[in-house]
């Protein structure tokens, strides 16, 4: 207990605890701010068929450049939204900037686009209608979308599942992000109603840092019996890993290897990568 070292490291600790809580809430206002005047950003990582090379789709992510900050990581900004009611806010803005952008940039190319949906956002019984009203807004297909959440928000909210069940409803698929990350085994992918998974790197490498063969068929197996069509490897880093899941028939990947995320007009650009 901090009062048996005497007053003077109760008040050294309540200094650092008091520096803490000022720097998040600088934070927090920062962020509101950005979001506010509509200055965060988005950027576009492709989703790659292994076999051909050619470009799915992309997973927009939310991109802050901060003026006195300089780049804030999703990592820290993303958890922050979700303390201070701002992920909303910013998940529907970077819908919304996706949207536009494949519109803009895409043109007539044929590639889906998802978004990372936070498990507070499902905790909104109008989620699924005020998703549906901006893709409609944007004139977009339901199956040119997709929605990206954690396996925790799949199985631990009654009122995420009615969300999530209802957006299916409507043709927009559900993946399960960081899939194998979570704390529930792989088999709790059969309770969950989701069209795909993107398998966490966490998941897919053994110690030597190659995909897992026997991971990697377990999981297939797994999503085949769950009716699970779409299958992503995440985080492929190499031209060895890359070969090495198409060679286990995994369809889809994404990663640095396959391309970082970038700016719409840069990502867009192209609709193939190179091999
Ligand atoms: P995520 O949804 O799992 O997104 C993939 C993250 O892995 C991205 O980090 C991406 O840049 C990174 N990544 C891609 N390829 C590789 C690779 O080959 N190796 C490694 N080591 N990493 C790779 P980023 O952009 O920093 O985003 C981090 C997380 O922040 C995302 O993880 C997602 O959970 C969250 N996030 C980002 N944008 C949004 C958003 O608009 N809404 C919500 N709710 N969350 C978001
Ligand atoms: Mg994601
Ligand atoms: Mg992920
Ligand atoms: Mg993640």
């Amino acid at each position: 207990e901090a009062s048996r070292r005497g007053p003077g490291a109760v008040a050294l600790f309540e200094k650092h605890l008091l520096t803490a809580a000022r720097a998040r809430v600088r934070l927090d206002t920062d962020l509101r701010r950005a979001v506010e005047a509509g200055r965060l950003g988005v950027h576009y990582q492709p989703v790659v068929a292994l076999r051909g090379r050619r470009t799915v789709g992309y997973e927009a992510l939310a991109r802050w450049l901060d003026p006195v900050r300089g780049w804030v990581s999703p990592t820290e900004f993303i958890p922050a939204a979700e303390r201070s009611g701002l992920i909303d806010d910013v998940g529907m803005a970077v819908l919304r900037t996706a949207l536009a952008d494949g519109r803009k940039h895409g043109g007539r190319q044929d590639f889906w686009l998802s978004v990372n949906v936070s498990p507070l956002q499902l905790d909104d019984e109008a989620f699924a209608r005020r998703l549906m009203a901006v893709i409609n807004r944007f004139g977009v297909g339901p199956n040119r979308l997709r929605v990206e959440v954690t396996e925790t928000a799949l199985l631990e909210s009654e009122r995420a599942r009615t969300q999530l069940a209802e957006v299916r409803r409507q043709g927009v698929r559900v993946l399960v992000d960081d899939f194998g990350t979570g704390y529930s085994s792989l088999a709790s992918l059969r309770r969950l109603p989701v069209d795909g998974i993107k398998i966490a790197r966490e998941l897919l490498h053994d110690a030597e840092g190659g995909p897992d063969a026997t991971v990697v068929r377990a999981v297939q197996l797994l999503a085949a019996g769950a009716g699970v069509t779409e299958v992503i490897a995440e985080g492929v880093e190499s031209a060895a890993e890359a070969k090495a899941l198409a060679g286990l028939a995994v369809p889809l990947a994404q990663g640095f290897h396959l391309g970082r995320p970038v700016p719409a007009q840069r990502a867009m650009r192209r609709s193939h990568t190179p091999a």
